[in-house]
């Protein structure tokens, strides 16, 4: 089915109806947009929770793992471990060209001088090549994460007139953490080292039991998000 931003506000409708309930929320989605369906994890410290629901409504649904090439060898076996363990059937990974890399990041330490660069190359641009097919994005983000995120809804039409859902924009860190417990779900092995917030290895570190999870992302930088999820 595709939609039209004339056909927005319907499936919003539709979907805020359900936007109580994530596996609800989920199927309801994919019931109406099947295919222009995509899932985005990043296979982090909080992944588990919205995949564990992704596969309770569909584990065939589409999920898109953005593969960096800078990740943590632990992040890439969590994300095969994940995906084996709750069955998920049709994880891609996509990522930015061998061409594009060796151009524009011959020594691979863009990030080191110019980490709005290295995300575009990285992230934002194999993230926007890989989504054309699909019109409504899912994503785990939560309202708590970030003052850019304080008011995100759980059913988002952007300024482009894509919808993105976030299934956990009201979830608190400790209600995910209680959820994942109470599925068996298990940890991303950087947990237990402090890492709360876990995306490219060079730029992010451990936080302590005073900062904010997202406090190890980009640390020392004015910068808090990679792009991907800033409005088109
Ligand atoms: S998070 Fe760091 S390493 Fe990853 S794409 Fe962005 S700047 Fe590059």
């Amino acid at each position: 089915m595709d939609i039209s931003s004339s056909d927005n506000a319907a499936v919003i409708a539709q979907l805020n109806a359900v936007q109580d309930d994530p596996v609800r929320l989920l199927r309801k989605a994919h019931e109406l947009l099947g295919n222009k369906l995509a899932v985005m994890s990043s296979f982090g410290a909080e992944s588990a929770l919205l995949l564990a629901f992704v596969a309770e409504a569909d584990p065939n649904m589409k999920v898109l793992f953005l593969n960096t090439g800078k990740h943590f060898p632990q992040t890439l076996a969590y994300r095969r471990e994940l995906a084996d363990v709750l069955g998920l059937t049709n994880v891609e990974d996509i990522g930015p060209s061998h061409e594009r890399v060796s151009d524009r990041d011959p020594t691979g330490e863009l990030w080191a001088f110019d980490p709005d660069a290295c995300c575009k190359l990285r992230k934002v641009e194999p993230l926007n090549l890989a989504s054309l097919p699909y019109e409504v994005l899912v994503t785990g983000r939560k309202r708590g994460q970030a003052v850019t995120r304080a008011s995100m809804t759980i059913v988002e039409e952007r300024a482009d007139g894509q919808l993105r859902i976030n299934p956990l924009a009201f979830w608190q860190a400790q209600d995910i953490q209680a959820e994942m417990q109470r599925r068996h779900l298990p940890p991303h092995p950087l947990v237990a080292e402090g890492y709360l917030s876990i995306g490219c290895a060079p730029c992010t570190r451990p936080v302590d039991g005073q900062e904010d999870a997202r406090s190890g992302r980009w640390s020392g930088l004015n910068k808090t998000e990679c792009g991907i999820h800033i409005a088109g």
